[in-house]
């Protein structure tokens, strides 16, 4: 008699993907590259496809941050709000390019605009949730002074979600940016505390210790790994995982 293996069962059943808004840019070095968002988009396909309940959070560095503004003379609080507004143009080009792939979404912003995407209601993306949509949330906490990171992780509370994953440029946590330092060496695990201390770039501080009251994993991986996504959740891959 064949044996018949059993079915793979992803790690984890609900996540969020954190990506910065420059992931969207490609190579332009501002704004949106449509291929660059439709690549990530199959990348999510794939998760999704494996029966793994997404959410979404997208910065909007690669068309607005607050900081950068308020340095330029605007006021914070409104450079801040501009800020948020460019999250929902990048949820929106990413829901654009993942329902182009039959994966059914839903804008969901922490400031209403009735228009365009839907309000934030816990229960209602809990929902969507369940129903295997991927819920995008966009700007940020809606709050000025925040992050994407920071609203990543409240998100990912709210939603229950059993880890963040992180999508970056390279494939984990290194002790020195390995883009400058080829003897630069990557973590397998570290603690919330140690990338506090060490100030390690993976999220800003406040999302960190948010993770950390709450337990709540960060697996920080390559998004320019074709497959890498969906590999950790298959339980392969190279990535660091931040945790208690
Ligand atoms: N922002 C904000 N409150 C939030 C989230 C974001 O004011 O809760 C603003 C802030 O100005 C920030 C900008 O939105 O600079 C874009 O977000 P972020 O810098 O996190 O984007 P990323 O670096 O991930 O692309």
């Amino acid at each position: 008699m064949t044996e018949v293996s059993a079915p793979e069962k992803p790690a984890y059943k609900r996540v969020l993907l954190k990506i910065s808004g420059e992931a969207l840019m490609g190579d332009q070095g501002f704004g949106l590259h449509p291929p660059t968002v439709q690549r990530i988009a199959n990348e999510v396909k794939s998760v999704h496809d494996l029966g793994v309940e997404i959410c979404m959070v997208i910065g909007g560095g690669n068309i607005f941050r607050g900081l950068q503004g308020s340095a330029q003379g605007m006021e914070r609080t409104t450079a801040d709000y501009m800020g948020m507004l460019a999250t929902v143009m990048n949820a929106l080009a990413m829901q654009s390019a993942l329902e182009s792939l039959g994966v059914y979404t839903r804008v969901i912003s922490a400031i209403p605009m009735d228009q365009v995407c839907e309000p934030y209601i816990r229960r209602r993306a809990v929902r969507h949730l369940e129903k295997k949509r991927v819920c995008i949330f966009a700007a940020g906490t809606g709050n000025p002074y925040f992050t994407t990171d920071t609203a990543a992780t409240l998100r990912a509370n709210e939603m229950a979600c059993e880890a963040i994953f992180k999508g970056t440029k390279v494939d984990g946590v290194y002790d020195k940016d390995p883009a400058k330092h080829d003897d630069a060496v990557r973590y397998d695990d570290i603690t919330y505390d140690d990338v506090l201390i060490k100030n390690l770039q993976v999220m800003d501080a406040s999302a960190i210790a948010l993770a950390r009251d709450n337990d709540l994993p960060i697996i920080v991986f390559s998004l320019d790994e074709p497959g890498g996504f969906c590999g950790i959740l298959r339980g392969e891959g190279t990535y660091t995982s931040v945790h208690g």
